[in-house]
């Protein structure tokens, strides 16, 4: 198939993935059992989108679901300055427990935007659920709020990562595995 012809190498498999987002989602069930008010899972749109439908399916809770879009790069592989919110969520979140579900933590500059914009609406804990983690390229640390917590899928290496709604220039992000591209196809 064309799409799988341009990965040079797969990070994790389709398997792989689902057996850690049931994980992350029954450990998300029990640490939010006690808590009175239904969490708000934000999606950030786009690249969490896959990951936020299969892991709200083993999340044994009530939850809200809403969405926030923030832009922080271009078309290409280099981040091109500070994130701005282009897309705001619906629900407010005034006193509520709020997890914010994003595809990767790189330099961390998107999720200190985001979290920053949520504390700012009120929400009366901020807990990150990233499905990957860069933490070789940080260059902001972020903090929580509350007593929100980070829960994050896969430690990944540094390379520019495609499929499982990771996108090169809005392509790739269907894969249902995370892959890197042959090096001919970043030029
Ligand atoms: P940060 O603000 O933490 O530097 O960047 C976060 C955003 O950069 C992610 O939400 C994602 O859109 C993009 N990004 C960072 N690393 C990768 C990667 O390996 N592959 C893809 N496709 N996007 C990435
Ligand atoms: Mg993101
Ligand atoms: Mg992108």
């Amino acid at each position: 198939m064309a799409l799988d012809d341009d990965i040079e190498r797969v990070l994790w498999t389709e398997q792989d993935i689902s057996k850690r987002v049931s994980e992350l989602a029954s450990q998300i069930t029990d640490d939010f059992t006690p808590s009175s008010s239904p969490p708000v899972l934000v999606g950030v749109a786009t690249g969490a989108f896959l990951f936020l439908a299969d892991l709200v399916k083993h999340i044994k809770l009530p939850i809200f679901v809403d969405f926030i879009r923030v832009e922080s790069y271009g078309s290409g592989t280099q981040s091109n300055g500070a994130p701005k919110i282009s897309f705001d969520l619906k629900l407010d979140i005034q006193g509520k427990h709020v997890i914010l579900v994003e595809d990767i933590v790189d330099t961390g500059r998107t999720l200190s935007c985001l979290i920053a914009h949520l504390e700012s609406k009120g929400a009366s804990s901020v807990s990150v659920c990233s499905f990957l983690d860069k933490p070789a390229r940080r260059k902001v640390q972020f903090e929580l709020v509350g007593k929100g917590k980070f829960y994050r899928g896969f430690e990944c290496p540094d390379y520019f990562v495609v499929g499982y709604g990771f996108d090169l220039a809005e392509l790739y992000r269907n894969l249902p595995y995370v892959g890197v591209l042959k090096p001919e196809l970043y030029l």
